[in-house]
């Protein structure tokens, strides 16, 4: 399961913990580890979010 693309058929899931810093709102969003980081790079260049943790999980 990869949030990205619903194509995506990488292997390995990660959990990544966003954090709005204006609304204070968690999200949880669900990526392979390839496009995890792509989503990491683009949280980095968003002023409003954050990331609060990217997890591998094992499944
Ligand atoms: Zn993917």
């Amino acid at each position: 399961m990869c949030d990205l693309s619903a194509d995506c058929s990488n292997d390995g899931t990660c959990q990544l913990v966003l954090q709005n810093e204006h609304t204070g709102i968690k999200t949880t969003e669900y990526y392979c580890k390839a496009h995890l980081v792509l989503r990491v790079w683009e949280v980095e260049d968003d002023d409003e979010l954050h990331v609060v943790n990217a997890t591998k999980l094992w499944r």
